[in-house]
C-alpha cells in the first residue's frame, strides 16, 4: 500500500517489490564500487591448443563486493550499461588491463611474442565520444604499444550505427590497436560491412560451440564463419571450448585460437602469471 510521508513524498520503499529494491541497492553499491576499489580483473588465455603458446588473453571484470562476494559481470554490467556507470567502470578496466600488460611486457623482455590483452567495450562505451582519446591517453600513460591491445566489441554493437561504428573503428585501427568482433554469428552484419571493418579477429559465439559435435547445423555455421574469416584474413577465435572433442573439431575446421574452460578459466593475475607466463615475474 502507498503511504504518503510528511512532505507528501511517497514512501516507495514499502510498495516497491523486493526485486526493484534489490536493484536499487545494487546500483547504489555500484556507484561507490569504483572509488572503493572493489573491481578486479581476471584473465583468460586464448591458445591454439592446450599448453600451446599464448596468442592473447581476455580481461574480464569482477566485482569483489564486501558482502555478496565475487559478483560476475552478467549481474552488474547490464545495470551499469543502463545507468551510464559503465563508462567510468570501462575506463578503469581499460586502464588496469593496460597497466597490467605493460608490467608483464617490461618484466619479461622475452615476452616479445605477439600476444595482446583484450578488453571488452560495451555499447555505451563504444558510443562515448571520448573513447578514442581515452584509449590513446591510456596507452601513452602506460607506455604500451597499441598492437598489445585488442578491443572486443560485439557484432550487435558494431551494427547499431554502422557508419558511425566504422569511423570509430578506423580511428582505433589507425592508432594501431587490434579490433575483435565478439559474439560473432549472433548479429546481422552484412558481408559488405564486415569486409570494410578494420578488424583483426572474429570470435565465434559460444552458442555455436556448445553442441558442435551433435548439431550438424552448428558445425556448418562454424565452418562457414571460418571460411569467411579466412577470406577476409581475420584471426578466428572460438569461445566456450569445454571439451577435447570440441577442440579437435574446431582445430580441424581451421580456427586459429581457442578460448574456454578446457584451455583455462578466467583467473586472477597471480595465477595467470604462474600458469601462462612462467618466467618468474611478480
Ligand atoms: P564475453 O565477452 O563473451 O566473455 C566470455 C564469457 O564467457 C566470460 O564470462 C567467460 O568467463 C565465459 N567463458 C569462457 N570460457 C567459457 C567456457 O568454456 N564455458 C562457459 N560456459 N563460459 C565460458 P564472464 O566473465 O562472466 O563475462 C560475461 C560477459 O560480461 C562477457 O561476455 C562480456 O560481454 C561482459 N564483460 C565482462 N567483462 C567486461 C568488461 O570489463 N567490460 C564490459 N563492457 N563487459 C564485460
Ligand atoms: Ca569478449
Ligand atoms: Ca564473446
Ligand atoms: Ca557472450
Amino acid at each position: 500500500a502507498k503511504a504518503l510521508g510528511r512532505n507528501g513524498y511517497c514512501f516507495f520503499e514499502t510498495s516497491m517489490n523486493a526485486d526493484a529494491r534489490e536493484q536499487l541497492q545494487l546500483l547504489h553499491d555500484l556507484r561507490l564500487a569504483l572509488s572503493r576499489g572493489e573491481f578486479v580483473l581476471h584473465y583468460q588465455p586464448k591458445l591454439a591448443a592446450p599448453g600451446g603458446p599464448l596468442l592473447g588473453a581476455e580481461a574480464l571484470v569482477r566485482w569483489a563486493h564486501p558482502t555478496r562476494g565475487l559478483v560476475m559481470p552478467d549481474q552488474f554490467i547490464p545495470l551499469a550499461e543502463r545507468t551510464g556507470t559503465i563508462v567510468p567502470i570501462g575506463e578503469w578496466v581499460l586502464d588496469e588491463a593496460c597497466r597490467q600488460m605493460a608490467q608483464w611486457c617490461s618484466a619479461d623482455p622475452a615476452l616479445a611474442s605477439d600476444w595482446s590483452i583484450a578488453v571488452n567495450l560495451s555499447t555505451l562505451q563504444f558510443g562515448n565520444p571520448g573513447l578514442v582519446e581515452c584509449v590513446r591517453g591510456t596507452l601513452a600513460r602506460h607506455g604500451l604499444e597499441p598492437r598489445r591491445l585488442t578491443l572486443e566489441i560485439t557484432e550487435t554493437t558494431a551494427m547499431r550505427d554502422a557508419a558511425a561504428s566504422l569511423a570509430i573503428l578506423q580511428e582505433l585501427h589507425a592508432m594501431g590497436v587490434r579490433i575483435a568482433i565478439d559474439d560473432f554469428g549472433t548479429g546481422y552484419s552484412s558481408l559488405l560491412y564486415l569486409k570494410r571493418l578494420p578488424a583483426a579477429e572474429l570470435k565465434i559465439d559460444r552458442g555455436f560451440v556448445r553442441d558442435l559435435e551433435h548439431d550438424s547445423e552448428d558445425a556448418a555455421i562454424v565452418s562457414a564463419i571460418v571460411a569467411l574469416g579466412q577470406t577476409l584474413k581475420l584471426n578466428i577465435v572460438a569461445e566456450g571450448v569445454e571439451t577435447s572433442e570440441q577442440q579437435a573439431f574446431l582445430t580441424q575446421l581451421g580456427c586459429d585460437a581457442l578460448q574456454g574452460y578446457l584451455l583455462g578459466r578466467p583467473m586472477p593475475p597471480a595465477q595467470f602469471v604462474e600458469t601462462f607466463l612462467p618466467t618468474g615475474m611478480s
